[in-house]
């Protein structure tokens, strides 16, 4: 049954237009030069809410360290995280090793090519389900990324929220209907390049648009009002005193994150509640709460970072230890902080600090 907005649609048009502007001006990028479906894997993992220019370094890193995946299933966690410092989204990076040792343990290191046993795979979720089984598969699978869903709202004049799931699941549906079976992967990737190149979030240049005759938005000035996007919860702001704390021998105090939640398994300098007045820093674990007295407080910067769902407000300051104190910190020489994994805000306060280089 053809899904009711696609009645009366030139579809042949949209996927010939769409094709051939694809295939003669997608930008060359390295997972493009591959049907390795390891590594459109990794390439479409690290996309995941990142810029292409940004993702290009560190593909080709990733991949100069772990060529194939039973190399990323053999190595360690904190290595791969190491790899992956800078880019955000860790779990991303955990998950991507979690899901290639059980490809290595139950798939004998052959990535499934079955859509369904693949999207079981740690972290493979809908669109990068689609994305590997179109692209290295050639199977007619959707794959319904922001882009796409702009790009379809717009030409097929949808007025669906598309923060909704279901709105998702919709546009999965239509592309189901659209997709060509003998060229998925172009498919796919055309609604993505054109997303990203021409029909933009604002100020879409429909002029130099290879679909504009099939476009419902176009042809009723609707192209600025779509998506419909309706605003998700505000963040919520957390304010931390972060510590540079140094003991008695110029070493820096650095702990790890607990292995599950927000930046799980992350290295990061002791981060203290705003609200917690006290020159003590309370360090709580499974089985005792005890305090780490320090002094000689100077602020020396601040620094905002922000997640999807938290804003983190914070305030360095430079601190001293005096006693040899019992903690769980690791205390590590300044010239060592670079070879800990460390997240973005934490890696913008450790480089300033090797610079400035604390005395
Ligand atoms: Fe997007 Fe404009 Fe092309 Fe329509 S004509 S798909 S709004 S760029």
């Amino acid at each position: 049954m053809t899904t009711k907005v696609l009645q009366n649609y030139d579809n042949i048009a949209f996927n010939d237009n769409l094709i051939r502007w694809y295939e003669k001006n997608k930008r060359t990028l390295p997972w493009r030069e591959t049907n390795d479906p390891y590594k459109i894997w990794v390439s479409e993992i690290m996309l995941q809410q990142t810029k292409v220019d940004t993702v290009i370094d560190y593909y080709n890193k990733f991949l100069e360290k772990y060529p194939t995946v039973q190399n990323l299933a053999e190595a360690e966690e904190q290595e791969v995280l190491k790899v992956w410092e800078g880019l955000g989204y860790y779990s991303r990076a955990r998950n991507l090793h979690t899901a290639a040792k059980e490809v290595v343990e139950k798939y004998h290191g052959v990535i499934p090519d079955d859509p369904h046993v693949l999207g079981k795979l740690k972290g493979i979720g809908p669109y990068t389900k689609g994305a590997i089984s179109s692209i290295a598969f050639h199977l007619p699978e959707p794959a319904v990324d922001g882009n796409v869903m702009r790009v379809l709202s717009r030409t097929l004049l949808l007025q669906d929220n598309i923060s909704e799931a279901k709105t998702r699941k919709y546009i999965e549906d239509i592309v189901r209907e659209l997709i060509p079976a003998d060229n998925p992967s172009s498919f796919n990737q055309g609604l993505m390049e054109l997303g990203a190149l021409i029909c933009t979030p604002r100020s879409p240049a429909c002029m130099l648009c290879p679909v504009q005759r099939e476009c419902r938005a176009f042809a009723e000035g609707m192209q600025e009002q779509l998506p419909v996007k309706l605003k998700k919860k505000k963040q919520r702001v957390e304010s931390y005193i972060v510590l540079l704390l140094k003991n008695y021998e110029g070493k820096i105090a650095i702990e790890q994150r607990p292995n599950e939640g927000l930046l799980a398994n992350m290295w990061q300098f002791p981060m203290i509640k705003k609200e917690n007045k006290a020159i003590n820093l309370i360090k709580e674990t499974n089985d005792k709460a005890y305090a780490v007295p320090y002094k000689n407080v100077i602020k020396v910067g601040e620094l905002r970072h922000v997640f999807s769902h938290i804003i983190w407000e914070l305030d360095v300051c430079e601190a001293e230890i005096n006693e040899n104190i019992q903690s769980d910190f690791h205390f590590v020489s300044i010239e060592s902080l670079p070879s800990y994994p460390f997240s973005v805000s934490h890696i913008k306060i450790r480089d300033e600090m090797v610079d400035r280089k604390m005395d």
